[in-house]
C-alpha cells in the first residue's frame, strides 16, 4: 500500500528536464491518469525520480505540479514522508458528493437557460458515442465519458471557475471507491445522462438538475453500500444484488 508507485509510461525526451507551468501539468496529468484508471491506491508514496521520469519535468515543475495535487485534494504532502495519494475517508466522499450536487445543481439550471442549438447537438452526439462505448463493451473509453460528460455540462455552462472546481471533484471519485470490496472503477451509466440531456434539451432546468443530484446520490450510496460501512460481512454486501446505478 505504501511503496512507491511505478508509472508505467516514460515520456521523458532526451536532454534537459521541462519546467514550467506546461511541465507541471504534466506532472498532474500523469498523477491524475493513474489515479483515475486506479492503477493507485490511496496512501501511495510518490517518488519524485519517478514522477521526473513519467512526466519529463524538472524538480521544481514537480513540486509545483504536487502542490496543485495538494490543492486539489488528490495527494497529501508530509514534511517527513513527502507526497502521497490522498485517503479518503467515508465522510470526505459524503463531502465531495455533496459538493458535487451543489455545483452541478447550478451549471444545469445555468445551461438550460443558455442551451444553443449547437450545444443540443453536441451533447446528443455525446450520448451517442456514450451508447456505442457501453454496447461495445469498451469500458476504459466509457470511463473517460463518464467523467466528460459532467464536466461537459459545466463547460457548456460557461463558468470556468465552477468547470475547474467540477474537474477536481470528479478526480477525486476514484479515490472513493478504493475502499470498495473490488476496488473496482464505477461508471455512471448511459440512460441517466440521456435522461439529463433530455431534460436541457427541453429548457428544464430544474428537472436536469434534480436527475442529476439523484444520479450522483445513487452512485454515492452504491459506493457506500460497497465500502460496507453498513453492512455486515456476509453475502448481503455482494455487489450487484439490486445495485441502483451499477456498470453497464
Ligand atoms: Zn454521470
Amino acid at each position: 500500500m505504501s511503496g512507491p508507485f511505478r508509472f508505467s509510461a516514460s515520456i521523458t525526451p532526451p536532454g534537459a528536464a521541462m519546467s514550467g507551468p506546461e511541465a507541471e501539468e504534466r506532472v498532474v496529468a500523469a498523477v491524475v491518469e493513474a489515479i483515475l484508471g486506479h492503477r493507485i491506491p490511496p496512501g501511495t508514496r510518490l517518488v519524485e525520480r519517478e514522477l521526473g521520469k513519467a512526466s519529463g519535468a524538472s524538480r521544481s515543475a514537480i513540486r509545483n505540479g504536487l502542490l496543485r495535487l495538494a490543492q486539489a485534494g488528490l495527494v497529501e504532502l508530509s514534511p517527513n514522508k513527502g507526497a502521497s495519494i490522498a485517503q479518503c475517508s467515508p465522510e470526505e466522499a459524503r463531502h465531495v458528493f455533496e459538493a458535487r450536487i451543489a455545483i452541478e445543481t447550478s451549471t444545469a439550471r445555468t445551461l438550460a437557460e443558455r442551451m444553443t442549438a449547437s450545444d443540443r447537438a453536441r451533447l446528443e452526439a455525446f450520448i451517442e458515442e456514450e451508447r456505442h462505448a457501453y454496447e461495445a463493451g469498451r469500458m476504459e473509453d466509457a470511463r473517460h465519458l463518464s467523467r466528460r460528460f459532467h464536466l461537459l455540462l459545466a463547460e457548456l455552462a460557461g463558468n470556468p471557475v465552477l468547470t475547474g472546481f467540477v474537474r477536481d471533484l470528479i478526480n477525486r471519485q476514484p479515490l472513493l471507491s478504493w475502499g470498495s470490496r473490488d476496488h473496482k472503477p464505477r461508471f455512471c451509466g448511459n440512460e441517466a445522462h440521456r435522461a439529463i440531456v433530455a431534460a436541457l434539451a427541453a429548457g428544464d432546468g430544474e428537472k436536469a438538475a434534480r436527475l442529476n443530484a439523484e444520479h450522483l446520490r445513487e452512485l454515492e450510496s452504491e459506493l457506500g453500500a460497497e465500502r460496507g460501512n453498513t453492512l455486515p460481512a456476509g453475502e448481503e454486501a455482494a455487489s450487484g444484488a439490486g445495485a441502483p446505478a451499477g456498470n453497464q
